[in-house]
């Protein structure tokens, strides 16, 4: 059984001092929450200040993006002993990472090694653009970053990384893929080439969220789809009201706590 798992991206949204409302919000909203495993992502700004928030709560933090290198000479980055030092998780490879800062399979790869040797958890993003769905591209396309990805990581490592499956033209649009068809991507696009480099028992261990302009109206509907466990949010994860009431449909999908 995989461990349901919803985080939340803030992206380059809220100060220290908004981050930190916003975390004390959802700690005391989502106190009750046991079932699922829960995480926020905030600016690296505001990262430790909501890690102290969270101390002794059921919601974990997580960095929205690190540099593989240990150390050096690369101004503005973030190195992964730095994340560690704050963080359980780190978003590697979103969409709006590749999009506007160049990052490509291949970095997304040293940044999941660099993820793994530093014992964070990572979600790495996947997911094809509108033009690819539409040319009936889609598994090919995430199939092909799901094998960059993984260049190199042991199987013992691999079911460990969580994955979210997110439609490019999903993102922040107010458009979701439907349920079934993202279900179906996940299980021809990302499980069956798992199962191809690892093995089927590795391939059904890796938590797979769906993202993509997931609200409180619509996660049941993703949630209760075999291949999809959990989601990650932009736009809904930055109110109490929104990220509380998707966490509590997908409980209430769940029929559990
Ligand atoms: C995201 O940023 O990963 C995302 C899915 O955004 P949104 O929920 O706003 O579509």
């Amino acid at each position: 059984m995989r461990r349901p798992f919803i985080a939340g991206n803030w992206k380059m949204h809220k100060t220290v001092a908004e981050a930190t409302e916003l975390a004390s919000g959802l700690k005391e909203a989502l106190a009750s929450v046991k079932d699922i495993e829960l995480a926020v992502c905030p600016t690296a700004t505001a990262l430790g200040a909501v890690t102290q928030v969270l101390a002794d709560s059921n919601i974990g933090a997580g960095a929205q993006n690190m540099h593989w290198e240990a150390s050096g000479a690369f101004t503005g980055e973030i190195a992964p002993a730095m994340v560690k030092e704050l963080a359980t998780y780190v978003i590697i490879g979103h969409s709006e990472r590749r999009q506007f800062f160049g990052e490509t399979d291949e970095t997304v790869n040293k940044k999941l090694l660099a993820a793994i040797a530093q014992g964070l958890i990572p979600i790495v993003c996947i997911g094809e653009s509108l033009a690819q769905n539409e040319a009936g591209e889609t598994v090919a396309f995430v199939g092909g970053q799901i094998r960059g990805a993984f260049a190199g990581v042991p199987k013992e490592d691999a079911r460990n990384v969580v994955l979210a499956y997110e439609p490019i033209w999903a993102i922040g649009t107010g458009r979701t893929a439907m349920p079934e068809d993202a279900d179906r991507i996940i299980r021809e696009a990302i499980r069956d080439v798992l199962t191809d480099l690892y093995d089927d028992a590795t391939a059904q261990a890796i938590r797979v969220q769906y993202g993509g302009s997931v609200k409180p109206d619509n996660m049941a509907d993703f949630i209760i789809m075999p291949e999809i466990d959990g989601a990650l949010v932009g736009g809904a994860s930055l109110t109490v009201e929104a990220f509380a009431g998707i966490v509590n449909s997908a409980i209430k999908a769940l029929g559990n706590g």
